[in-house]
């Protein structure tokens, strides 16, 4: 057993105020998870039965520590306290779309649903989709996500992740090419560069540094040499991310193939964009030297198993790349190519779609579960602050419940099989972030829900008559 025992610098362990308000300038000073097991995450993978204590946005002890009388602690008696959930692909923008875009193929997907619904999106509209979309992943536990915003009102999206209080990286959707993109969402290259640098020097490093800037480019269909090569070269020259997808397709790998005369990973290797900056959504169709390109380049790669299932894409090769040495974590995508955003549900894809083909034994839950937490932390560039619950890192964190049936009987030595194969978005008693409750007990503490379901429905119904879907 480990403990590192801590005592607050005033001496007594005093507390943590559960109470909220409106006011993003008030701070927590500390916050103590009471009698939990911590799934810690850390090098040796302890399992703690522990309290867990956080001052300001970090965790600073490990170990026991009693309240003061008037304090108040979450009680995590028989719950597990687990590392936040770490999303590294969504598209915030498209949660209003839910369930309008069922049976399509990626491309008839986009071309035929997505596009238009984007084109219609206004300020209003995609910031209720964005708290929406926070909402639904606050009170699945996942704290943090990469995200592509649409091509216009970004700034919205930034504004909704600002109040809902998640961790972030993502940017503005860049495109400037290709078959049946509606005008409202075509951009020239020069806008597309110039419109993301000035996100990127308002946004970058805000919120207390919650929230940070990528370039998103749609996918090589979609934006030209041009662009992708400017993209390269900023990335390189400020060390800016850069979030897109690719070979997630049949037919979008052979249309670049057509144009380029390349695969598609050597395409971006040729632009200059393989590298640790580069987080790719997808990689379902990848030939033996691709996946070579990606490992070698430790390019991050997402894999989105509910999202390839549902438009029938395919399925990655996970294991494989796991084995070259790739980086792997995992994104529910957007809600209409889902059409859940819980955690819970990738993991458990992740892990099942493989043993049918490599045997049961392949991708375990514990392995699953690095995936979804340090493997999305080295994907945001922030594997020294978030992924695990480690002293000195950030108080990202989710307190999962495993009173439901479908948890019984609990199994204390195998919590990954808990959290990999039975838990529920529902499951999650309280999510942390940087510091600050945002839920706890299934109240949503940073925003007002009745009202983001009333404005949300309202912009649904401006969008899909704007589209020209009804
Ligand atoms: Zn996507």
């Amino acid at each position: 057993m480990y403990f590192s025992l801590t005592i607050h610098k005033h001496g007594i362990i005093r507390i943590y105020l559960l109470r909220y308000t409106h006011d993003k300038n008030e701070v927590f000073f500390m916050l103590v998870i009471k009698n939990g097991t911590l799934v810690t995450m850390n090098p040796e993978r302890q399992i703690l039965q522990a309290d867990l204590l956080i001052e300001d946005n970090c965790i600073t002890g490990i170990g026991e520590f009693a309240a003061g009388a008037g304090d108040t602690a979450i009680n995590a008696q028989g719950k597990l306290v687990i590392p936040g959930l770490i999303q590294t692909h969504v598209h915030l923008c498209q949660t209003l779309f839910r369930g309008m875009a069922d049976n399509l193929e990626l491309l008839d997907w986009l071309r035929k649903r997505i596009w238009p619904l984007e084109g219609s999106h206004d300020e209003e509209s995609i910031y209720y989709s964005s708290l929406s979309g926070c909402a639904e992943l606050l009170r699945g536990g996942t704290t943090a996500i990469i995200d592509m915003a649409s091509v216009h009102h970004t700034e919205s999206v930034f504004q909704a992740v600002e109040l809902a209080g998640i961790r972030y990286l993502g940017g503005k959707c860049l495109m400037n090419k290709g078959e049946a993109v509606p005008a409202s969402l075509m951009d020239t290259t020069e806008n597309a560069v110039q419109e993301s640098l000035d996100l990127w020097q308002r946004w970058d490093g805000q919120a207390n540094g919650r929230i940070h800037y990528a370039f998103c480019p749609r996918f090589a269909v979609s934006c030209s040499d041009e662009l992708l090569r400017s993209l390269a070269a900023l990335s390189r020259q400020h060390n800016i991310p850069v979030h897109t997808h690719a070979s997630e397709n049949r037919s979008e790998t052979a249309l670049i193939e057509k144009e380029h005369g390349l695969s598609n990973i050597n395409y971006l290797e040729s632009l200059g964009l393989c590298n640790d900056r580069l987080i790719l959504a997808h990689c379902i169709y990848l030939n033996n030297e691709e996946m070579k390109i990606l490992a070698e380049s430790k390019t991050n790669i997402v894999h989105c198993p509910g999202s390839n299932l549902k438009l029938g894409s395919g399925i990655a090769r996970i294991p494989e790349l796991q084995a070259m040495g790739a980086n792997i974590s995992l994104g529910a995508d957007g809600a209409p190519c889902n059409n859940n955003l819980s955690m819970f549900m990738e993991m458990r894809l992740a892990s099942l779609i493989q043993k049918p083909l490599h045997g049961p034994r392949s991708m375990p839950a514990p392995l699953v579960f690095a995936m979804a937490t340090l493997g999305g932390a080295k994907a945001l560039g922030l594997e020294k602050e978030v992924g695990s619950l480690e002293i000195g890192k950030k108080a990202d964190i989710a307190v999962v419940s495993l009173d439901g049936w479908h948890h019984q009987p609990v199994q204390a030595a195998d919590v990954y099989s808990h959290l990999v194969y039975q838990a529920q978005a529902s499951d999650v008693y309280a999510t942390i972030v940087d510091g600050r409750l945002l839920m706890l007990n299934g109240q949503l503490l940073c925003l007002d829900e009745n009202d983001v379901r009333t404005r949300a429905g309202e912009s649904v119904s401006r969008i899909i008559q704007y589209a020209g879907l009804i």
